[in-house]
Order: C-alpha cells, then sequence, then structure tokens
C-alpha cells in the first residue's frame, strides 16, 4: 500500500498525531491517524447505509431516482465480503 503521511495537530489534544493517507488503494481511498500524546486513533471504515438514510441522502442530493431498484437493494456479493465484515 503506498500513500503520504504527515504529522499533524491531533483534533483531540493537539498533540503530535500522524495521518497515513492513500488514494491509490482500491477499490475507496484509505486514510488513518494516530496521536503519539493522547492515543486518538481513527481509520476509514466502509459499511453500507441502511434503506432510509440512503434514500434521505438521494433527496438531499436531488439524485435523479429516490427509490431503490431491486437490483440496488441487492448484496454485491464478493465485494460485500470483502470490504462489509
Ligand atoms: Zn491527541
Amino acid at each position: 500500500m503506498s500513500g503520504i503521511s504527515y504529522v499533524l495537530d491531533c483534533g483531540r489534544c493537539g498533540g503530535e498525531s500522524t495521518l497515513y493517507s492513500s488514494t491509490e488503494t482500491k477499490p475507496f481511498e484509505y486514510n488513518s491517524g494516530d496521536c503519539l500524546k493522547c492515543g486518538f486513533s481513527y481509520f476509514t471504515k466502509a459499511s453500507l447505509l441502511n434503506k432510509k438514510e440512503l434514500v434521505k441522502l438521494r433527496k438531499q442530493m436531488s439524485f435523479k431516482s429516490k427509490k431503490l431498484t431491486n437490483e440496488e437493494k441487492n448484496n454485491c456479493g464478493e465485494f460485500d465480503n470483502l470490504y462489509l465484515k
């Protein structure tokens, strides 16, 4: 996995924090960070919006179709098995 590492101020305590960022990871970009002072830690985690959340987001974003088709409701097989554990 290739990417860029930064040293930043921690958003929680202001201490020294590392940030790792990669836009080359597939199928989505990855970011993670760890604070050396307070231990605050975060990372990119994949999940699915539930149906209600997705419909609400579509309305907010003026997405062309507000309702989910049967195809959109279905599990995406291997992708879901790999990234939505
Ligand atoms: Zn911190």
